[in-house]
């Protein structure tokens, strides 16, 4: 196990699709194991492979606190059916420290991927997985979750990242981000 180097806005990774993963060995996972080990250390409750350096499509996942108990690494993932229902709630991103802001995402999916081994999985998840899943998701499009924002709310967050940059940022507060 091996804590990994975590991208952040800037690094062309974060920007480039990640391929499908085909090989699925005994270094998939351990790379899952030491992703899990870096989303904990973070701390966060997901992370994807861009986010660590490596182009595949591949995250990890941690939404124990929730109502709805799951822990756990998906390859490959699509999502099949996302609601029409939606909801607004404030989120984060590890490749994007202490930057957190209001995203509207639907409130349920359903997603198929595969395992580290290959076999085929299906999950419906809704609320905060829910919301994990979609954002992890979009990493693996090279999409972060300031793209999502509502226009104005776009151009207070570039304005915030900007400040940050000169070291302008006020002190962060313990948030989860994914
Ligand atoms: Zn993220």
């Amino acid at each position: 196990m091996a804590l990994l180097r975590l991208r952040t806005l800037g690094d062309p990774i974060l920007r480039s699709p990640s391929a499908e993963v085909t090989t699925f060995d005994a270094d998939l996972a351990s790379f899952a194991d030491d992703m899990l080990e870096t989303m904990d250390d973070a701390p966060g409750v997901g992370l994807a492979a861009p986010q660590v350096g490596r182009a595949v499509r591949l995250f990890v996942y941690d939404a124990r606190d929730e109502d709805e108990p799951a822990r756990g690494s998906m390859v490959n993932p699509t999502i099949v059916w996302m609601s029409e229902e939606t909801e607004e709630m404030e989120e984060g991103c590890l490749s994007i420290p202490d930057t957190y802001f209001p995203v509207v995402r639907s409130v349920a999916v359903r997603v198929e991927a595969v395992d580290l081994t290959g076999s085929p999985l299906e999950v419906e998840a809704q609320g905060f997985l829910a919301r994990i899943f979609q954002h992890e998701i979009d990493h693996l499009d090279g999409i972060l979750f300031i793209d999502r924002l509502a226009p104005e709310l776009r151009k207070e967050a570039m304005r915030a990242l900007r400040d940050q940059d000169f070291g302008m940022a006020p002190p962060s507060r313990p948030r989860r981000a994914l």
